[in-house]
C-alpha cells in the first residue's frame, strides 16, 4: 500500500462583523477556531491577526475588530475546513441584531500589495463595498455572507492586514457561558501588582489619572480581560500573575495593529482634511481654547489652505487643561478622527493626541515700569503718559510696553489618559518600542514594503 503523499495548502480565514453591542466577540470565534483547525492537522502560520479597522466610520461594530487566521492545511481538508469557519461562525454570530452582516473570505494566494493598499483604507479612511467586492473576484476569493454583505469589507482588511509595521500582541482570557452578563471577577491587587511589574512591556492595564481598571472590558461579550503587551511572553508573564476570581474557559494570544496609531493618515495641508478620516495634520492655533457646555474644549487650527476645529472632549479629562494652555499662533501636529459638520458645530478633528511643535510668545501690552523706583506706573488717561504713585514721578511721552509671559507649556507630545484612547491609538509608554520602525504614514503610500 502506498502511502499518501500530504500536500499543504495555505489558506487565509478572513472574518468580520459577527458581534453586536448585546454580545459575541469576533475574537471568541477564532480562539474557538484555533482548537479545531489544530485538532484538523492545520499549521498555524502566525499568531491570530486582530486588525482594527478606522475607528471614525459612520457606522458601528464596537471595537470595530476583524480577524485573519493564516493556516497551512492538507489540501485533501480544505472543504473541510471551510465548512467548520462557516458553521461556527453561524453557531456564534448574533444575528439577531439588524446591524450584525457576519462576512467570511477564504484565500489560497499570496497577499498582493494591492490587497494590503485595501487594509491600509480601511484602517484610515471610509471604503465601501463595491471596491471589496471587485478585488474578492480579482483575486477569485471565497466569500461567504449570513445576512448582508457589509462584513465582507473587514474580512477583506484582514487577509490583507499583515501587520509588517509596528504591531502589538493582546492575550485575551474569556469567561464561562453561565458567567457572561455578570459582573467580572478578577483581584485588583493583583492586576495593579501585575502592571507594576510587566510595564512597558504590557500597557493600557490600568488608567493612571483614575485608577480605573483597562483590562476588563464593559458589556455582555465573553471578554473577561484582555492584556495588551509587546510580545507574547510579555502578555503570558502578565497573564500568570493575574488572578481571577471565576473561571476561565479558554485564552488565546492575538497580534495585532492596536496602540500603533496606523490609523492616522499625515495630510498635507488643514483644506485634505475629510470628514471620517483618521488624519494628523499640522497648522497654527488660530482662535483661544474656548469650553463649550459639557466641558468640551474647542479651538481652531489654520494653514494658508483652509481652518478647521479641534475638540478635546469631556471623557479626555486632564488633557483639556493642556489644550486650554494654547494660545493663537502656538504651531502643532493635531492628531484625531474627524467628524463631519452638524448643524450646530463645523468639521471637527476629534483629539486623540497633540503634539506641539512650536509656542508662540505670550505678549501682553502693560504699562511701563517708573525709572527711578521700579514700581509700575498709572496711566493719567488716554494719551496722557504715566504717573509713579511711589514717587511722583511723570512720564507725558510714555506709552504701553510690551511683556513677553512666561507659558507653562512645553513644546512636547501630549496624549489624553489611557481610558479615553481608541484601541489603535498609540500610548505615550510605546513611544520608542515601535517594531519595524513608526506607524503614521505619510499620504500617499499605501502599499506595503
Ligand atoms: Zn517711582
Amino acid at each position: 500500500m502506498r502511502e499518501r503523499v500530504i500536500t499543504l495548502e495555505p489558506v487565509h480565514i478572513g472574518i468580520d462583523d459577527t458581534d453586536s453591542l448585546s454580545g459575541g466577540c469576533t475574537t471568541y470565534i477564532c480562539a474557538l477556531l484555533v482548537e479545531h483547525i489544530t485538532s484538523m492537522g492545520g499549521v498555524f502560520q502566525d499568531y491570530p491577526n486582530l486588525v482594527r479597522l478606522n475607528p471614525n466610520v459612520p457606522w458601528k461594530t464596537r471595537g470595530n475588530g476583524a480577524l485573519c487566521l493564516r493556516v497551512l492545511i492538507d489540501a485533501e481538508w480544505v472543504a473541510e475546513l471551510e465548512e467548520l469557519v462557516i458553521d461556527t461562525v453561524e453557531k456564534n454570530s448574533v444575528l439577531s441584531d439588524p446591524s450584525t452582516d457576519p462576512g467570511i473570505i477564504f484565500y489560497g494566494g499570496g497577499i498582493h500589495p494591492e490587497l494590503c493598499s485595501f487594509t491600509r483604507m480601511a484602517t484610515t479612511r471610509v471604503v465601501d463595498i463595491e471596491q471589496a467586492r471587485s478585488l474578492i473576484s480579482r483575486f477569485h476569493m471565497d466569500s461567504v455572507t449570513l445576512k448582508g454583505e457589509r462584513g465582507l469589507i473587514g474580512a477583506l482588511a484582514a487577509v490583507g492586514g499583515l501587520q509588517d509595521g509596528d504591531y502589538t500582541f493582546e492575550l485575551i482570557a474569556y469567561r464561562r457561558p453561565e458567567n457572561r452578563g455578570k459582573t467580572r471577577k478578577v483581584s485588583r491587587d493583583s492586576i495593579l501588582c501585575m502592571d507594576k511589574r510587566t510595564h512597558p512591556r504590557t500597557f493600557n492595564n490600568i488608567d493612571g489619572e483614575t485608577g480605573r481598571i483597562l483590562i476588563t472590558p464593559r458589556g455582555p461579550d465573553p471578554i473577561l480581560y484582555g492584556i495588551r503587551g509587546e510580545s507574547p511572553e510579555s502578555v503570558l508573564e502578565a497573564y500568570n500573575m493575574l488572578e481571577p476570581l471565576e473561571e476561565i474557559e479558554r485564552w488565546a494570544i492575538f497580534r495585532t495593529n492596536q496602540g500603533t496609531d496606523c490609523h492616522l493618515m499625515e495630510v498635507k495641508t488643514i483644506r485634505e482634511v475629510d470628514p471620517y478620516q483618521s488624519i494628523a495634520a499640522q497648522g497654527w492655533v488660530n482662535s483661544s481654547p474656548r469650553t463649550i457646555p459639557g466641558g468640551h474644549v474647542i479651538f481652531s487650527l489654520r494653514d494658508g489652505s483652509g481652518e478647521v476645529d479641534c475638540a478635546a472632549y469631556e471623557p479626555t479629562g486632564g488633557f483639556r487643561n493642556i489644550v486650554r494652555t494654547l494660545i493663537p499662533g502656538d504651531y502643532l501636529q493635531v492628531y484625531g478622527g474627524v467628524r463631519p459638520p452638524t448643524d450646530s458645530f463645523s468639521k471637527t478633528v476629534n483629539l486623540e493626541k497633540v503634539r506641539v511643535l512650536e509656542l508662540a510668545s505670550d505678549v501682553v501690552t502693560a504699562n511701563p515700569h517708573c525709572p527711578s523706583c521700579m514700581k509700575r506706573m498709572k496711566s493719567m488717561g488716554r494719551g496722557q503718559g504715566f504717573r509713579c504713585e511711589r514717587c511722583g514721578m511723570r512720564l507725558p511721552l510714555a506709552s504701553k510696553v510690551h511683556v513677553s509671559m512666561p507659558r507653562t507649556m512645553r513644546a512636547s507630545l501630549y496624549i489624553p489618559p489611557p481610558r479615553a484612547h481608541r484601541h489603535l491609538t498609540k500610548p505615550l509608554s510605546r513611544y520608542g518600542l515601535e517594531k519595524n520602525g513608526g506607524s503614521v504614514q505619510p499620504h500617499g503610500t499605501w502599499h506595503c514594503p
